[in-house]
């Protein structure tokens, strides 16, 4: 059964009102009918509300209808409202209906009661789902669908009201936060994008919670989030709420079964810059945030100069997102030299960018521009592609020097991608190479901090053929012990070890500790950076696998590999790389 018909009379003369509700529920309506007759009366029950309908005489003892009307215009409610009168004039019923009374009748005439109330309550319905419908909209505008924050429209909208308070009030202090999340795409990538978001809600309630009741909280993109704290003009004060900020990002995270730990980089600015518009004052924020997250994250204060870098950086960014179309990417390749018989073993691909107006950009550069922004993914993608295309060119070109395998780069982006092991195995397979083995570099951290998942896909990789090895191996935190169940073939040494290795006893013993480890485990070993004669003699003699450096050749564009190679296999070649044997026909003869 529908809900009943619930009628405000506003009637002096109870038969009146009977007769009002009688004749409605001659209409089928099921009639719950309030009368009242005094301001006080009605204002109590429009409190005591809701009401699907007001009818009310024109004029009474002590009350009327444009009396009444003012009264629920003023409390914010819609509710239709029609003068029922004994006698009314034409001109007192118009100015009634200008007034915001939706229509009249005369008591004489009732038959058009039930056909007004049926127009009356359509019409409300759809001012109600008008009014619902633009506060719907408000809210996409303006919060955030995940977290039920406000967004970054709607964080610079309130932002805006408090920069021109302050105009009036130089009391009036404020400081922006930008917090981002650090390693949350680990988080999504290891965890699921559910975990993720579940994770992202649980930042933003702790923040709210955390927030004073005039301060704003806002989720701005995927990872980061603004606070915007009012009143904060004391360096201490702000000090200790970024030390609160840090905190709450550190107490563990509960996702299901799982207990996650993160920690976030926070940037700041206050309210003393001379700006007047509130996406100036985020935009700093951002700014000094990105300089968190550059030195290992924790806290920034905005300055000036890291304007200036930060729009060489968002030139920079818009440019690698066109390098990728205009195709200004291009890989070179670095050999890779066995240390004991000399010849060549395969190459390491490295990317390079030649940018229009810049020249050539390293990959130190832009690489973690592209992780930050997410174009590692396209762009790691296009790397695995062009390297086997490239591969697949050499699969006779350089048919003479086969087997030559070459060693891929990946990011710690990529590698939590779910889709990884079967991307690379498609690629792979599809280039169709024969006497060309493909490697992937993958750092320690990465393996060290990413878990099961990660472990999961390189071991599928390994087991369909393809190599993984650890680059940069020394620099990151691997505990040895855990080194053994990884599905690894081989350590590449960090360049750092293998500079000071001839001229300091300590890099020498880490050296030996891990070319003795990897002997233990059955793994080969690429010595990095070498790039003198001694460093060459002493890792030869120390049984280091295969090395990589300057000495036998910078990274090359794949055109000059081949003249690079038959160079290398002549006698000349020789005079520049050992030291203790310059007499060799060649390092990279069979004789070496
Ligand atoms: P990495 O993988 O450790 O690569 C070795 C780096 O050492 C290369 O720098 C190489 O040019 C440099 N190098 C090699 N031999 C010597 C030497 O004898 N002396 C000196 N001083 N340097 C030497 P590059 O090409 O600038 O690459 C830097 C880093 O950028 C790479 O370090 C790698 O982590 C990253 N990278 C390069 N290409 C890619 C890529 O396609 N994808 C990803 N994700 N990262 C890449
Ligand atoms: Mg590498
Ligand atoms: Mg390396």
């Amino acid at each position: 059964m529908s809900n009943p018909l619930r009628v405000l009379a506003i009637e002096d003369n109870p038969d009146d009102a009977e007769l009002l509700a009688l004749q409605l529920a001659s209409g089928g309506y099921d009639v719950d009918y309030l009368r009242v007759d005094t301001a006080a009366d009605l204002q109590a029950a429009l409190a005591a509300g809701p009401w699907d309908i007001i009818l009310t005489d024109y004029s009474m003892p002590q009350f009327d209808a444009i009396a009444a009307l003012t009264i629920v215009q003023a409390s914010g409610q819609d509710i239709p409202f029609i003068i029922v009168s004994g006698s009314i004039g034409e001109e007192t019923a118009v100015a009634a209906m200008q007034a915001g009374s939706h229509d009249y009748l005369l008591k004489s005439n009732l038959t058009r009661l039930v056909p007004a109330v049926k127009r009356e309550l359509r019409e409300a319905q759809v001012r109600d789902e008008r009014r619902q419908a633009l506060r719907d909209l408000e809210q996409l505008a303006f919060y955030d669908l995940l977290t039920g924050l406000p967004n970054r429209s709607k964080f610079l909208l309130n932002l805006q009201d408090w920069i021109e308070h302050r105009q009036a009030d130089p009391e009036a202090h404020f400081s922006v936060i930008f917090l981002d999340i650090d390693r949350y795409k680990r988080v999504k990538y290891g965890l699921g994008h559910q975990k993720g978001h579940d994770f992202l809600v649980e930042v933003g309630q702790r923040l709210v919670r955390w927030a004073g009741p005039n301060d704003l909280v806002a989720h701005i993109e995927e990872d980061s989030f603004a606070i915007a704290l009012r009143h904060v003009a004391n360096t201490a004060v702000l000090a200790e709420k970024v030390a609160q900020v840090h905190g709450l990002m550190e107490e563990p995270f509960q996702l299901g079964a799982l207990q996650i730990y993160a920690s976030a980089s926070l940037g700041i600015v206050d309210s003393n810059l001379p700006y007047t518009v509130a996406a100036d004052f985020l935009r700093a924020a951002d700014t000094a945030n990105y300089h968190a997250r550059q030195q290992g994250g924790q806290t920034r204060f905005f300055s000036i100069q890291m304007q200036t870098e930060e729009s060489d950086r968002l030139q920079l960014e818009a440019d690698l997102q066109q390098a990728l179309v205009n195709q200004e990417l291009v890989l070179y390749y670095q050999p890779i030299i066995s240390l004991q018989t000399c010849q060549v073993s395969g190459f390491e691909a490295l990317v390079r960018w030649h940018h229009p107006t810049r020249g050539w950009v390293g990959p130190n550069i832009f690489i973690p521009l592209a992780e930050q922004t997410g174009l590692i993914i396209p762009l790691g993608q296009w790397v695995l592609e062009e390297a086997c295309r490239q591969m697949h060119h050499w699969q006779t070109e350089l048919a003479e020097f086969l087997p030559l395998s070459v060693a891929v780069n990946l990011s710690g982006i990529q590698l939590v991608q779910p889709n990884l092991a079967t991307t690379i195995q498609a690629i792979w397979e599809q280039a169709q190479i024969q006497g060309l083995s493909l490697k992937l570099e993958v750092t320690e951290s990465l393996l060290m901090e990413n878990g099961e998942l990660v472990i999961q896909q390189l071991q599928r990789l390994r087991s369909s053929g393809i190599q993984i090895c650890i680059d940069d191996f020394g620099t990151g935190y691997s505990s040895l012990a855990y080194l053994h169940s990884l599905p690894i073939n081989t350590l590449k040494i960090d360049r750092s070890f293998v500079d000071r290795m001839t001229l300091d006893g300590k890099n020498l013993s880490i050296v030996k500790t891990i070319l003795t480890l990897a002997k233990t485990l059955g793994l080969s070993v690429v010595a990095e950076g070498i790039e003198t004669a001694n460093q060459f003699d002493e890792l030869r003699s120390l049984n280091c696998t295969e090395g990589q450096g300057y000495l036998f050749a910078k990274p090359l564009p794949p055109q000059d590999l081949a003249l690079w190679l038959h160079q290398a296999k002549s006698p000349h070649f020789l005079t520049t790389v050992s030291a203790t044997h310059p007499h060799y026909d060649s390092p990279l003869s069979s004789a070496c």
